[in-house]
């Protein structure tokens, strides 16, 4: 006597929709129960995944199932605020020892790590001339952006994931030829890093710039209030009341 197949294996793509008999039926029934753990998503689960083929993508492609699309664009106002902020600090030793723990990310990634595909990302930034500061000013523009607007990404993995993806924006990524070379490269490793990986890369950067990041935050936001207390002081110059009685001419005869 053989050992008993599990049923979970028997029903591994949730699609037994033909049979008549008892035990396709209990197949039926499990499949059911397989959905996608997103809350609110009724999908059937792929394969051996806890989700829907549309909610895997997702986690893929932005780092978790229910996070909004974003793209540079949306914090172009931030990366306008901190540039603008770095030009008036070019001394300032916060940005100094960012630019220069950013440096030292680029060399350790050339001389390589335990996630070479981590590696070839990193490479490929330093290759084609971006320079720290940049990369010290997206990820501040980025964590600004998150500050701003907390509600568009779940989790901390999924705001990393938002960081790490945004730097490696920065410089153009080459198009793959064929599907094959969307998964390996000629030595074998894969090409795009993990979610974990990039997670963890964005993690890094954001933990070792904490202070630094709220001190832009800080800086960004006092920066707006000025701005908004010289409108004001504007608008009410133009709103000061007039003269009505006119100029004190010479008496009339
Ligand atoms: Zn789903």
């Amino acid at each position: 006597m053989g050992l008993p197949i599990p049923i979970s294996i028997i029903t591994m793509n949730n699609t037994h929709t033909s049979g008549t008999g008892a035990a396709a039926a209990r197949a039926r029934e499990i499949a059911a129960k397989h959905v996608c753990n997103v809350p609110g998503c009724n999908g059937p689960t792929v394969g051996f995944r806890k989700m829907c083929g549309h909610h895997q993508d997702m986690l893929k492609r932005r780092g978790h199932p229910q996070a909004t699309l974003s793209s540079p664009k949306d914090w172009a106002l931030e990366r306008a605020q901190v540039l603008d902020l770095f030009e008036r600090n070019q001394d300032h030793p916060g940005i100094l020892s960012g630019v220069s723990f950013i440096n030292g990310l680029f060399l350790q990634h050339q001389a390589g790590t335990a996630k070479p595909a981590v590696d070839a990302e990193v490479n490929r930034l330093a290759a084609a001339g971006v320079q720290a500061i940049t990369v010290l000013a997206e990820v501040a523009a980025v964590a600004l952006y998150i500050s701003r607007k907390a509600v568009r990404l779940p989790t901390v993995a999924a705001e990393n994931h938002l960081i790490s993806q945004a730097v490696l924006k920065l410089a153009k990524r080459p198009r793959n030829k064929s599907p094959s070379a969307l998964r390996t490269c000629s030595r074998g490793y894969p090409t795009r890093p993990s979610v974990a990986a990039l997670n963890q890369v964005g993690g890094q950067i954001r933990n070792t710039l904490s202070g630094l990041l709220a001190t832009i935050a800080v800086a960004v936001g006092d920066q707006a209030e000025a701005e908004a207390k010289r409108q004001q002081a504007l608008y009410a110059a133009h709103r000061a009341p007039f003269n009505l009685a006119g100029p004190v001419g010479p008496a009339a005869p």
